[in-house]
């Protein structure tokens, strides 16, 4: 068996069209992007996020 190449349609580019890989890290409060990995609480509005 060869190997089968990557379809570039396949392959993630910059923004994949995969949301839920980041959803987590966005703030459902004032939708603000959250640079930590989970993040507790939002570093914008103060929002405590649900951790699990
Ligand atoms: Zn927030």
């Amino acid at each position: 068996m060869e190997p089968v190449p990557p379809s570039p349609t396949e392959q993630d580019t910059d923004m994949g069209g995969d949301p839920a890989c980041w959803l987590d890290r966005v703030c459902p409060e004032c939708g603000g992007f959250l640079l930590e990995a989970r993040p507790t609480t939002c570093e914008r509005c103060g929002t405590a996020l649900a951790a699990e």
